[in-house]
């Protein structure tokens, strides 16, 4: 019996394998990334997959900047001066006469210097007299003053932005400006999930004896609509042969298929069972992380498939890890991923792992020294969601580290 253990032992080290062996294994796995088109406001917040010009000079006239009057600087050298008003300009209009010495047109922002002026005076430093129809000048002004000049922000053919530019509003502004109604950025993979259990309830329902809602699909949801991504969920499904087949057959449709529960080493957890008679070529089955060490990938056809621990902070922990990265790189969008920082142990971390441990915490920066400091939650483990809820970051110990005494400086996943 003992001799049968330490074999159990071995085998378990021997398959797990590292974070970074998985991601790496993951990473070799990804498809070549590819390009859609979509309307520009939907390309908002995803990155861009080739570079883009300017049909227009822009400006692609000399405008004014200002509400006021276009004249010649030479004029007003001396002020006040006076000149007569011959003309209003108001943008969308072009001068029908030229400006000679000693005249001025009216012009209002936006509006195209007229021929012969080589500067705006602004409303303000001046006072229209109607009786005589002339506009009085009290400041002088340099030449060009007040005038925006034609290409002086961008010239046509130049490139405005470059492709593996993550689209922002103001890219937004400067691509409809340069006339781009349609962009091309990389494509986003269809995602479908599921939760396999039979103690699983819909949410709408009250869960009676030992049954237990179905929180996973909801969880995974989030998550990654929060980074933009739509997700199908194919709800929950028995762990039974027939349904699993069904509901995995459906799931293999998508890109991505990520599937909770029935991954560990339980009586009922068929799910590797399933994937593989289905033709998917598992490629990990165990990873060393805590919580989430049951952590299935493969491979089917063009389909990447997850089997996640049904625990739901374990679900959690690996959807950041693991899912993030792979839309990070498919979608070339490394901000997809929870920035990483560094923080100090506000209490020390005595519970050691063979395993990376993901602990729930909360990060805060402290005035008086303005630094980032991170106070553990004590939880009770992968199934307490209520710990997950408390918690902005989780607190990453590296397998085998030694405890962490106070003031430790550790690395933490920013989940805000
Ligand atoms: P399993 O990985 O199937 O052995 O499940 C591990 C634990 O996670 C069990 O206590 C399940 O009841 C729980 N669990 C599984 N799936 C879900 C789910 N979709 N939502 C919430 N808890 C779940
Ligand atoms: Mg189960």
């Amino acid at each position: 019996m003992v001799f049968l253990d330490i074999w159990a032992v071995l085998r378990n080290l021997e398959d797990m394998i590292s974070i970074e062996k998985a991601l790496d294994i993951i990473r070799q796995n990804i498809p070549a990334s590819q390009l859609e088109t979509v309307s520009l406001l939907d390309s908002l917040g995803r990155v861009i997959g080739e570079d883009m010009f300017s049909d227009i000079d822009m400006p692609s006239f000399d405008k004014s900047a200002m509400d006021g009057y276009a004249l010649r600087s030479e004029d007003i050298k001396l002020p006040p001066v006076e000149l007569e008003v011959i003309e209003i300009v108001p943008a969308g209009k072009v001068a029908t006469k030229e400006l000679k010495p000693g005249k001025a047109i009216k012009i209002m922002t936006g509006a195209p210097i007229p021929l012969g002026a080589d500067a705006v005076i602004i409303k303000e430093d001046t006072q229209y007299i109607s009786s005589t129809q002339t506009v009085r000048c009290f400041k002088r002004v340099e030449r060009a003053a007040n005038i925006c000049f034609k290409a002086e922000d961008v010239k046509k053919g130049e490139m405005v932005i470059s492709r593996d530019t993550k689209i922002t509003p103001q890219h937004i502004a400067l691509l409809s400006a340069v006339g781009k109604d349609k962009v091309r950025v990389y494509k986003y993979p269809t995602i479908t999930i599921a939760s396999s259990g039979d103690e699983l309830v819909e949410i709408t329902q009250k869960p009676i004896g030992a049954q237990v809602r179905n929180s996973n699909t909801y969880s995974i949801q989030a998550q990654l609509n929060n980074v933009g991504f739509k997700v199908t969920s194919l709800s929950i499904v028995k762990d039974e042969m027939d349904s699993l087949t069904k509901k995995i057959s459906q799931g293999l449709r998508a890109d991505i298929f990520i599937l909770t529960g029935g991954v560990s080493v339980g009586d009922y957890d068929i799910v590797e069972e399933v994937l593989k008679k289905l033709g998917t070529e598992i490629l990990i089955d165990q990873v060393a992380i805590k919580p989430g060490k049951p952590f299935v990938f493969g491979k089917n056809k063009h389909c990447l498939v997850f089997g996640l621990p049904g625990n739901p902070v374990s679900v959690f922990v690996s959807t950041e890890v693991f899912i993030k990265e792979v839309l990070s790189i498919l979608c070339n969008d490394p901000g997809l991923k929870n920035p990483i920082i560094k923080a100090i142990l506000t209490e020390p971390i005595e519970r050691t792992s063979n395993r990376q441990q993901y602990l729930f915490a909360r990060c805060y920066l402290e005035a008086e020294t303005n630094l980032w400091k991170v106070e553990p939650i004590k939880g009770h483990g992968s199934a307490d969601i209520a710990s997950l809820s408390r918690s902005n970051v989780f607190i990453i110990v590296p397998a085998d580290s030694p405890p962490l005494p106070s003031n430790s400086p550790v690395s933490v996943m920013v989940l805000e």
